[in-house]
């Protein structure tokens, strides 16, 4: 089997969103996705990718993994994620593992050695419909979709509800059977004193937020709160050691992830759990940051890190240092998929992260097959490779974007 094409696709209206397909002399079709940074990620895939990938076997996953690892550095070692290269390459490494799975006629977790569990919880984070759709605006993350505003309907607006009715929202996710929600009550004061303190009365602010939630709803649901990366180390410690009397489950991204020896402090500062990092969690970060026992739970983004292959083997060095996974999904569709047969292998996943306003959304308008999600769990695809496929209609979208790599015939 060798690979023809390697095609990217976008459409406009999440525009954020890159997939790519691999194709096979077999008519076979690997599906693999990124998220942001579209321009450069695909012309990356165009002019370095695939001159290596086309007419290589597509089942020589690690080999091509290496191969493509040099365009990053030297094999990883002391790069971050989120690179432009390291986006690529996670696409095309989920592509070539969904290629395998196609070949092999098993399911993505039949390839990681079978499932450990049936189902596996969920938690939703809170966000909006519109939220990180827009290609380049940057959009904040307290904004919403100008699209829904423009209409004067704001679907499932978790992200407004956070901030506005928090223990409305709450209830809403218990009678769904949710029972874990990320809010991020403090964003707006870090962006405002550029994370170097928190004023007394918006530490108060933020905290009846999560007060309201508590008081309504007791202990039935768990609260893992977002930092973004926004903090340095004294206001996180502040806001952290606040949020602890009110028995936060994590505290996610408290600060600049790259500074491992604050991390390590903050750590030792607070009672509940670290969780990191979409922002760095490479498989070097994650070494040096259990080594410090600087984070709790890995919250890597396989679409940032090297793709399928390199989020199961951080998923092994978490379970090497007795720590669980909940990989990061506020992006697309098929990183949810493959997210979900990645924590329904692995023994030690915690949650899968959901966003409902997504779920009950376009993800719909994007792929073939999404997973079964009800009270709160979710149950792996069971069709070969990733189990779902690009919509075919997408491609006749008028907002899309294709640009096709192949070999000559
Ligand atoms: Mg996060």
């Amino acid at each position: 089997m060798k690979i023809v094409a390697l095609e990217t696709l976008q459409v406009e209206a999440h525009g954020n969103i890159i997939w790519v397909e691999l194709h096979t002399d077999q008519g076979l079709v690997g599906l693999g996705e990124t998220f942001r940074n579209p321009a450069a990620t695909i012309a990356y895939l165009h002019e370095t990718v695939a001159p290596y990938l086309l007419g290589q076997d597509p089942r020589r996953i690690e080999r091509h993994r290496f191969a493509l690892a040099r365009e990053v550095g030297s094999h990883f070692q002391g790069f971050p994620s989120r690179s432009i290269e390291l986006r690529g390459n996670s696409a095309v490494d989920l592509a070539l593992w969904d290629l395998l799975g196609q070949a092999t006629g098993q399911p993505l977790y039949q390839l990681l050695g079978g499932l450990t569990h049936e189902r596996v919880r969920i938690y939703n984070t809170c966000a909006s419909a519109g939220y990180n759709s827009l290609a380049r605006t940057g959009q904040d993350s307290l904004q919403i979709a100008p699209d829904a505003v423009a209409a004067g309907t704001v679907p499932l607006d978790d992200l407004n509800a956070q901030h506005q009715r928090p223990a409305e929202l709450a209830a809403e996710l218990l009678a769904e059977g949710i029972t874990a929600m990320k809010i991020w009550p403090f964003d707006a004061y870090a962006k405002a004193s550029r994370g170097l303190h928190i004023a007394p009365a918006e530490l108060r602010a933020g905290l009846a937020k999560v007060e309201a939630i508590r008081q309504a709803h007791g202990d039935a649901i768990d609260l893992l709160i977002e930092y973004h990366g926004l903090w340095q180390l004294p206001a996180a410690l502040e806001i952290a050691r606040a949020l602890d009397q009110l028995g936060v489950f994590w505290h996610e991204d408290p600060i600049a992830m790259h500074r491992l020896d604050d991390l390590a402090r903050f750590k030792a500062g607070v009672r509940g759990r670290v969780a990191g990092s979409e922002n760095l969690g490479s498989l070097a970060w994650y070494r040096s940051a259990f080594a410090l026992g600087a984070v709790d739970v890995a919250t890597f983004d396989l679409g940032w890190v090297g793709g399928f292959g390199e989020a199961h083997k951080i998923t092994a060095l978490a379970e090497a240092y007795d720590r669980p996974i909940a990989p990061h999904d506020c992006t697309g569709p098929a990183q949810l998929v493959a997210n979900l047969h990645l924590c329904a292998a692995a023994p030690h996943s915690l949650f899968l992260e959901t966003v409902r306003a997504y779920l009950a959304g376009f993800y719909r308008e994007l792929l073939t097959e999404l997973p079964r999600i009800e009270q709160g769990y979710a149950w792996p695809l069971q069709g070969p490779g990733l189990g779902t496929a690009l919509q075919p209609d997408l491609r006749r979208r008028a907002d899309v974007r294709i640009r096709r790599s192949a070999l000559a015939d």
